[in-house]
């Protein structure tokens, strides 16, 4: 038995732009980017997820200009024209050496279809597709950019593998997230082996959000529904009433991350799951 998360072979930056922009249903948005480069990603399914860098400020602004600086050079002195960070770092190891005036934003996001280039598809350079959850109950410059970007604004993105790492021989799993996760539950569970048994549980604040997620038939899904409770606490509510699945196997958690510290506490403590059969990824806080 092994478990081993899957992470790209070169890890580098691939500049993109803003391509398209649809409504999948009220709270979530599909953007579209697209690049040269990207024909060089390598799709690995599940929840693949990237870190997108964006200018500092959501890449809104109209004063932006071509970056000419680096890493390592002399800052922007009073009165110079701002310049766009520099998006085409290697790494985050590069990022962090990096000044931090000169450092593009970073959030992360997973991968919900890719698809190569191909001119006799009409499609000059490879798309990458990715659902973002925006709606009223926050606000925040990741968020911005998926509403209000101008098709045709820069980005660049980082792949960083895949996070789900079941053992090999796992049939029985419990994935749980909340919004922020669906997009990676629903990736993890279109790929999915029919044998694959289990619960899934997803709390939504809208439920209209509720969408078809094709998995095996032995997979349960349960939509819980937000309410005036915490972000996390339905989700949690409803793993701590059911229990842990009989014979589980592996266990995924994402979402805000006291969600996912509570429901780890409660498998691993009060259902005696092993600690290393537990992946568990605070989206956010
Ligand atoms: C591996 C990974 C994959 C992810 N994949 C996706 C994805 O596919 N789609 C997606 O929408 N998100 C995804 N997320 C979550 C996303 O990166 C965060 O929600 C991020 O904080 C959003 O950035 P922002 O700039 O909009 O808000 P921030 O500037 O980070 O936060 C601003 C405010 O909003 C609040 N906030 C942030 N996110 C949420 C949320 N989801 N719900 C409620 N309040 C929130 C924060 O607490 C803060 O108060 C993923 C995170 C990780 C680690």
């Amino acid at each position: 038995m092994s478990v081993k998360r899957m992470k790209p072979d070169h890890a580098t930056t691939i500049p993109v732009t803003l391509s398209a922009r649809a409504e999948v249903s009220p709270s979530f948005l599909r953007l579209t980017v697209t690049g040269a480069d990207l024909d060089s990603y390598q799709p690995m399914g599940a929840d693949q997820w990237f870190r997108l860098f964006l200018p500092s400020g959501g890449g809104l602004a109209a004063d932006v200009a071509g970056d000419t600086g680096n890493a390592t050079g002399t800052g922007v002195g009073a009165g110079e024209p701002r310049t766009l960070p520099d998006m085409s770092l290697r790494s985050i190891a590069s990022y962090t050496l990096t000044r931090p005036s000169r450092r593009p934003l970073i959030r992360n996001y997973t991968t919900v279809d890719f698809r190569p280039g191909d001119p006799a598809a009409g499609r000059a350079t490879a798309e990458l597709d990715f659902d973002v959850y925006v709606d009223d109950s926050h606000e925040g410059p990741g968020l911005t950019w998926a509403r209000d970007a101008p098709l045709g604004s820069a980005a660049a993105l980082l792949d960083e593998g895949r996070l789900y790492a079941p053992p090999e021989d796992s049939t029985c799993e419990l994935l749980v997230g909340d919004e922020s996760a669906l997009p990676a539950i629903a990736g993890i569970l279109s790929g999915a082996p029919e044998t694959m048994t289990g619960l899934v549980v997803v709390e939504l604040g809208n439920t209209n959000d509720i969408r078809d997620l094709p998995r095996p038939s032995g997979v349960e899904v349960v939509w819980t529904e937000r309410g005036d409770t915490e972000p996390g606490a339905g989700a949690l509510a409803e793993v701590r009433r059911r229990g842990a699945p009989a014979d589980l196997s592996y266990a995924y958690l994402a979402g805000p991350s006291s969600m996912v510290t509570g429901l780890r506490r409660f498998l691993v403590r009060d259902c005696g799951v092993a600690k290393d059969l537990v992946s568990f990824t605070g989206y956010w806080r």
